[in-house]
């Protein structure tokens, strides 16, 4: 048995913010051997154990109201993002051009998967029938999946599967895809970290995964840049492309619908936050619906531009 990686280790893991940034590991790193021991036979196995677990939901979050639709808005949307990240992401497997890439890309595979499961279940936890949250997962995809998510699966499919291009999937998924989602996902463990702890666990255990596939999607670009400068006016065209289609997309109005269900849940329950702050010296009680979509929006244009220096793409937003 190796030592536990930082990344992997439910106690000592960076948050997205720090890890997304910084983190550098290679797929030759984050091999199959490393996720059968570290993912399988760690992080997940200490959550089946039960050495990680997280404590009961308020009540407030399990009750009909605002505070319940807007868990139920956000994981919807969560668990339809996962999945289709899962099936893009057979593409990357499908050309991987080497052992390493084709181990790692199918421990992501996994990853996406199992997330688009916990996501759902969570949904059951907190009190929704089977049937009740299938019905909400039709509703969120014929809204903001249908507004946001498959347009932007459309664009990567059309990268993956039409063109079969490998390392433009890989920085689709990587800068515009998971740059972009996790730090709205750090922001979400942040929120409901008081409200349903379960809901923050099953977060922080996805962004866990989504830092190593930050930091691998980002050195697989950075290694093929490096040996192939010429491509680099190519991939920043793709870049562009992707960054104009996500200025047409309504992501604005769908954090602001979650925000906004939030801030009821909030105006209704705020005795249940005390004086837990979501960053330093900010109470959440205190925070309204622009001030956190400002600071997710913040943190994700910060995580991209450090990703993209480390990617040698620097200046390309
Ligand atoms: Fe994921
Ligand atoms: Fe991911």
């Amino acid at each position: 048995m190796t030592a536990l990686p930082l990344e992997a280790d439910w106690d000592n893991a960076p948050g997205v913010l720090e890890g997304a940034r910084e983190l550098q590991l290679t797929p030759g790193d984050c091999d199959l051997p490393y996720w059968l021991e570290h993912v399988a036979g760690s992080m997940l196995r200490r959550l089946t154990d039960g050495t990680v677990t997280a404590g009961a939901a308020a009540e407030a979050a399990r009750r009909p109201g605002p505070l319940r639709d807007a868990l139920v808005d956000e994981f919807t949307f969560r668990t339809l993002a996962e999945e289709k990240a899962a099936r893009a992401l057979s593409f990357l497997v499908f050309h991987a051009p080497d052992r390493d890439c084709l181990e790692f890309f199918s421990t992501q595979l996994i990853d996406e998967a199992r997330h688009a499961r916990v996501f759902r279940e969570h949904l059951v936890e907190a009190g929704l029938s089977e049937a009740e949250v299938a019905a909400a997962v039709v509703r969120t995809a014929s809204g903001s999946g249908a507004a946001v998510l498959d347009p932007l699966e459309a664009f990567g499919l059309h990268v993956l599967r039409d063109q079969g291009d490998f390392y433009g999937g890989v920085l689709v998924l990587t800068v515009l895809v998971e740059g972009v989602l996790a730090p709205a996902a750090e922001l979400s463990e942040r929120k409901w970290r008081l409200l349903d702890p379960g809901a923050a666990l099953v977060e922080r255990g996805a962004n866990m995964d989504e830092i190593r596939h930050l930091a691998v999607g980002s050195s697989v670009i950075r290694q093929y840049l490096t040996e192939r400068p010429g491509e680099r006016e190519r991939l920043l065209g793709l870049l562009q492309e992707g960054r104009r289609l996500w200025e047409k997309l309504p992501m604005e109005e769908v954090l602001f619908r979650r925000e906004s269900l939030f801030q009821q849940g909030i105006a209704e329950h705020g005795e249940l936050l005390g004086d837990y702050e979501i960053w330093p010296g900010r109470r959440l009680v205190d925070t309204g619906i622009e001030e956190r979509m400002t600071a997710a929006e913040r943190w994700s244009r910060e995580t991209q531009e450090a990703r993209l220096a480390h990617m040698l793409l620097d200046g390309a937003l």
